[in-house]
Parts: structure tokens; C-alpha cells; sequence
């Protein structure tokens, strides 16, 4: 199979191509084309022709293009799950879960197109301002280049066309090497929904050229951008005056306050830390227990990992399959026998066969280790213990990252206490730090980013509030 690009509704020869391989067995599947600079270029200058077409179509036309959009998906569901479970090593129940997510989204983004709206002004609130009936609209912001990465690679793909195109943008996509199969899908659906040549556009290559070339060109007004905060943080420093949204990573943290019923809830807080091998922005990564419950809570936690079961992400009872790369693996290992080293108890796992890392448990670990100050973004979680509540807050707060956080208690003012003074982008009482539906307004604090997702408020982040004026007298 060979993916040409998608640039101006038509698919597009390039010079050269690239082989993309199944993570879990290294299988081909697809020559991937690598966009040269003109490509990129062609793909703006569509995008940039489009914008006029988008900006006067009414909003009932862009709400049924999005709607179709999540009619395929319902009908190709089988399809497009086997595609991300292909491209990405992730099981197919995941994959099926990503791809009920994605018609969601495209459902939200339908509807949000038809509530796009501003709000009257009270100019007469201020001397002088008297006379004038004033209101505000939301208007597109033109061309938006999305730049997506692999984890979820076509709802993460849909948090970003969905609210561009409800919105009237138009798009330059470049989404994840390893994940282009999906986002190519994608631009098939959009495109036999009916949207206009060139307000969707795929270009698939090095993400660092074609960032490049995205962030130098003066037809883009809007980077939104979902991946690794390096790479966040080189956008966000070279992309001069343009609007630039980042969702980033995350060490995401759990607490289990004492006197917490534990059996109902750890089949969820174990697909919390391991659902996609750990793969996951809010994946759970550090677990704070309090001292009471500790011994407890590893055993229960242990006993439930053991019932995973790792294998080929297209078997239907695989919880747990290859990692993305072969160099994750050994990377993970790495942080993994350094923790070690340094003092902390491995209860389970620190191992791997071929792609597949063993999920792993680590007790007691110091805070300045990798796997608990960075993002390990691998089957990786580590359980230490805390006495007090100001204990357990402080310990969440300290990391550079500030995605979600989550805490089960029974005590209203300490669910109350940790809702105030958690440093992140969002706080789940009596749930894990991993729970998002795709409608509630995501994203991050410190080096997890910044600006927020959920459709209603990328569509805020994608329009240009303008105010108008009337002098009456
Ligand atoms: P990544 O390596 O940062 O890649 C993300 C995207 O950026 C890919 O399309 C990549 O292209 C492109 N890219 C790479 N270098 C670039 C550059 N210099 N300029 C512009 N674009 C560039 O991230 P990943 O490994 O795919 O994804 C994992 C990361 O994403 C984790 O940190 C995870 O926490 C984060 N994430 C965050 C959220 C959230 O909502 N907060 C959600 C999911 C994932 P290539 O693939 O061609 O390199």
C-alpha cells in the first residue's frame, strides 16, 4: 500500500517515501510519502486558497460536513480501529474505546459550529460611552497548521480539525510519522462529507522540517499543537506573533486518602496506569497512599496488574502490547534499573520481551528519580506513602508538569482541599487522574501546557473575538 499526500482534495505524488512498520512485529504497512518543502508549501497555499469558502459557510453547512464525518466512523468502526491498533501497537479494545471517542468529538464539534456566537456589550457603563449598541462576534482565524502526535491519532486528530472546521478554518495536518494511516482516513471522510478542496490538508514527513517550514510561514495564524513538551516549547519560541495552543506531557499523580474502599476501585486505577502501555498524557504515574492503607493497596494493586494480559494488539483480550519503539523500550529500562539502584523496591515487572515492557510497580521511590520526575510514558507507576493531606498536596505539586491530578477520599474537606490547592489543568474527585470525555475543557498548567481543548474551547482558541460598534446618535 502506498499513502500519497492529501493537498487540495487531491491526492498528491511526492519524491520520496518512507516505510511504515506495525510496532508490535515490525511488519510493513504502508509507503508513507515525505513531504518536500514545496509540498508544505502547496499544502498552505490550498489551505490559504479555502479560507474564504469556510469563513461565508453557513454554520448549518460546517455542523452537517462534521456530522457526516462521525457517520463514517460509525459505520467504518471495525475499520478504523484496526487501522490505529495496526499503526500504533494499541489493543483493539483501546482502539475501539479511541474510535467511539473520535465520533464523539466530531458530534460535539457538529453542534458547537451551530453556537458560535458573541455577546452584547454595555458601552453606556463607562462616561462617554452612551449612544452605542456594541456586540462582539467570533470570527476564523484562516489557516491553522495542527501537528498531532501518535498516542491517539485520530481523536487527537478530531480535537483539533473538529473545532477548526466547526469554527470555519482551514487546516494544514501533519500528523505523528508513526500515525499517519488515520489521519489519511480522516481527510477521505472530510473529503466525502463535502468539504471544499483544500480546507483539510495531509502532510506527512520529519516532524521537525515540516514544523519548520509551518512555523516561518506568515499564511498560518494558528499552531495547535499536541505533543512532548520539548518539542511544545521549540514551537512556542519560533513561532513569532501567531496564536499557539500546547497540550504537553504529564507525571500525572493519584492520591488514596486512609479509610478509602479499595476493591471497587483498582480494576479502574490499574487501566489508569496501563490502558496503551502507559502511553497516555494523563496516564497514572505516581501513586501517593496514605500510610494506613499502603501495604493494602500494593498487594491489591499487584494482584489486579497480574490479570493483564500482553500480547498482539489485534487480539480482542489484550490489554497490553509493544510500545511504540523498540528505543522506548530500552529507555524505559534504563529509567526503570536506575530507580532501582538508587533505593526503590520493584514489585512487578522492570523487564520486557521484544516491544512488549512489562508492567512494572515500584515502591518507595525517591522523587528525584526519572520515573517519577519526568514523564516515563511507559507501563511504569510507582507507589510512595504520605501521612497528611498537606503532605500528599505538596507532594502532586511537585513537578515541573500539571496536566490532571486525582484523589479519592471520603472527607469532603480534604476532596475540597485538594480541589483548591492542586497545581494542574484539572482535578477529578473520587476518580483517576486519566478520566476525560471529550466535551469537558482539557489541558494543562506549567510544562504541560497551555490553552485549553474540548470544543467549545478550542473553538474559542480558533476565532478572533471582534467587536463592533454602532454610534447611535
Ligand atoms: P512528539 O515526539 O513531540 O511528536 C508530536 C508531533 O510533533 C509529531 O507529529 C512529530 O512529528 C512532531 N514534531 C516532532 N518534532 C517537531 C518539531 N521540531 N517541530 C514541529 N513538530 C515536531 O510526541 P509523541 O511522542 O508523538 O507523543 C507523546 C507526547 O505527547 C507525550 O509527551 C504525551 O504526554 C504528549 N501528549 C499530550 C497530550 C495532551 O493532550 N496534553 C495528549 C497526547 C499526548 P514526527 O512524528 O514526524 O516526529
Amino acid at each position: 500500500m502506498k499513502k500519497t499526500l492529501w493537498i487540495g482534495g487531491e491526492l498528491r505524488e511526492t519524491a520520496s517515501y518512507s516505510e511504515l512498520k506495525n510496532p508490535f512485529n515490525l511488519e510493513f504497512l504502508a509507503d508513507i510519502a515525505i513531504a518536500d518543502h514545496q509540498d508544505v508549501l502547496s499544502a498552505v497555499e490550498s489551505a490559504q486558497k479555502a479560507v474564504t469558502e469556510m469563513a461565508e459557510m453557513p454554520a448549518f453547512q460546517r455542523s452537517e460536513i462534521l456530522e457526516k464525518v462521525a457517520g463514517f466512523l460509525k459505520e467504518d468502526r471495525e475499520e478504523c480501529a484496526r487501522i490505529i491498533a495496526k499503526e500504533a501497537a494499541k489493543p483493539l479494545k483501546a482502539a475501539l474505546a479511541e474510535v467511539d471517542r473520535t465520533i464523539m468529538t466530531y458530534t460535539f464539534a457538529g453542534h458547537e459550529a451551530r453556537r458560535i456566537h458573541g455577546e452584547t456589550v454595555p458601552m453606556d457603563a463607562a462616561p462617554g460611552g452612551q449612544g452605542r449598541l456594541a456586540f462582539t462576534v467570533r470570527e476564523p482565524l484562516g489557516v491553522i497548521a495542527a501537528i498531532t502526535p501518535f498516542n491517539f491519532p485520530m481523536n487527537l486528530v478530531a480535537h483539533k480539525v473538529g473545532p477548526a472546521i466547526a469554527a470555519g478554518n482551514t487546516v494544514v495536518l501533519k500528523p505523528a510519522s508513526q500515525t499517519p494511516l488515520s489521519a489519511y482516513k480522516i481527510a477521505e471522510y472530510f473529503h466525502k462529507a463535502g468539504l471544499p478542496a483544500g480546507a483539510l490538508n495531509v502532510v506527512t514527513g520529519s516532524g521537525s522540517k515540516i514544523g519548520d517550514i509551518l512555523m516561518k510561514d506568515e499564511r498560518i495564524k494558528m499552531i495547535t499543537f499536541t505533543g512532548s513538551p520539548e518539542v511544545g516549547k521549540y514551537i512556542r519560541e519560533n513561532s513569532g506573533l501567531k496564536r499557539v495552543t500546547l497540550e504537553l506531557g504529564s507525571n500525572s499523580a493519584l492520591i488514596i486518602d486512609d479509610h478509602v474502599s479499595l476493591t471497587e476501585i483498582m480494576p479502574r486505577i490499574v487501566s489508569g496506569a496501563f490502558a496503551y502501555q502507559g502511553q497516555v498524557c494523563i496516564s497514572i504515574q505516581r501513586i501517593f497512599v496514605h500510610e494506613n492503607l499502603f501495604e493494602t493497596f500494593v498487594e491489591q494493586f499487584i494482584s489486579e496488574t497480574q490479570k493483564l494480559k500482553a500480547g498482539d494488539p489485534l487480539n480482542e483480550d489484550t490489554d497490553i502490547s509493544a510500545m511504540i519503539t523498540r528505543g522506548d523500550v530500552q529507555r524505559t529500562k534504563q529509567w526503570v534499573d536506575e530507580a532501582v539502584r538508587n533505593g526503590s523496591g520493584l514489585m512487578l515487572g522492570g523487564n520486557y520481551e521484544e516491544g512488549i515492557f512489562a508492567p512494572t510497580v515500584l515502591v518507595d521511590v525517591p522523587l528525584s528519580e526519572k520515573v517519577s520526575c519526568e514523564e516515563v510514558f511507559a507501563p511504569v507507576v510507582h507507589i510512595n506513602r504520605f501521612r497528611t493531606m498537606k503532605e500528599a498536596i505538596e507532594l502532586v505539586n511537585d513537578s515541573k508538569y500539571g496536566l490532571q491530578a486525582g484523589i479519592f477520599t471520603n472527607d469532603i474537606h480534604k476532596a475540597l482541599e485538594a480541589a483548591k490547592k492542586l497545581h494542574v489543568g484539572g482535578v477529578m474527585i473520587n476518580e483517576i487522574p486519566t478520566f476525560r470525555v471529550d466535551q469537558m475543557p482539557y489541558g494543562g498548567v506549567k510544562m504541560s501546557g497551555m490553552g485549553r481543548e474540548g470544543i467549545k474551547y478550542a473553538v474559542e482558541e480558533m476565532t478572533e473575538l471582534k467587536l463592533i460598534s454602532f454610534k447611535m446618535d
